[in-house]
């Protein structure tokens, strides 16, 4: 009997943790969702207090028109902060926040480009990410206080929980993307992208532009949380004829986002 119920409680255990990506690969999922929201509620507001919003209100309103027409296409409630920072980055937090600086608004040549910088990363926060890496470091004990430790990034752990995030290069440590998340978070920026009426084409040019940046002496922020990999243009060609099939259909519905610096 004792033995039939801890195999029952183990079942429910191993149940509770296999999830499925938006992509259908399948994933271990410890920690829940709720949790995680928080982690990035506090990371946020952390950041929020030690970086300022720019002034530019034009950047401002690029940024928000243009997740606003992504947002439209996923659901839910996003914020859209673009912080004054000339540095190459964008970043988005579970619960549903974006981060953008204006050295990234300033590299992009149009909307579409800087549409599929943010629908790559609302794809990382869509397929969680970063509960697949957080429950990847630690067991449930450990996950407890990596939650509270994100609001004390002076701390080792603290700079753990907050690398996890994908945001870690604020505080002096870098926990890139995996290959596999990466991939999984370009074909769901490109899917977004394309049904919210922005060319996904304009995704590969983004990518070149992004490696050629981070050729300089100074490697992009955005490219050592996201580093490319030889085949990330290649993947994404090959899921180019699904995207503009997106794309064309949103034209003919009339989704076409006029979103101006
Ligand atoms: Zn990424």
């Amino acid at each position: 009997m004792f033995n039939k119920l801890l195999l029952l409680l183990v079942l429910i255990q191993v149940l509770s943790a296999c999830a499925t990506s938006p992509t259908g690969r399948s994933q271990l999922i410890y920690m829940p969702d709720n949790q995680l929201n928080q982690m990035g509620l506090q990371a946020f507001d952390n950041l929020k207090s030690q970086k300022p919003a720019t002034k530019n209100t034009k950047y401002t309103q690029f940024a928000q028109c243009i997740a606003e027409a992504l947002i439209h296409e996923t659901g839910g409630d996003w914020e859209v902060v673009v912080f004054e920072d000339e540095s190459l980055n964008a970043f988005a937090l579970p619960g549903n926040k974006i981060g953008v600086h204006t050295g990234m608004i300033k590299l992009v040549d149009n909307q579409d480009q800087l549409a599929a910088v943010i629908g790559h990363e609302i794809g990382h926060v869509m397929a969680r990410h970063s509960n697949e890496r957080m429950s990847q470091e630690t067991a449930v004990k450990q996950g407890v206080a990596l939650i509270q430790a994100v609001s004390a990034p002076e701390t080792a752990l603290g700079q753990t929980a907050i690398g996890l995030l994908g945001i870690g290069a604020q505080y002096g440590i870098i926990l890139p993307y995996s290959r596999t998340h990466e991939s999984e978070a370009d074909v769901i920026g490109l899917d977004i992208m394309a049904k919210a009426g922005f060319d996904p084409r304009q995704s590969i040019d983004l990518w070149k532009k992004m490696a050629a940046a981070g050729k300089g002496q100074e490697p992009a922020e955005f490219m050592s949380t996201h580093p490319s990999h030889s085949t990330r243009i290649e993947d994404l060609n090959k899921h180019m004829p699904n995207a503009m099939q997106y794309y064309q259909q949103a034209m003919t519905i009339g989704k076409k986002p006029r979103c101006s610096r």
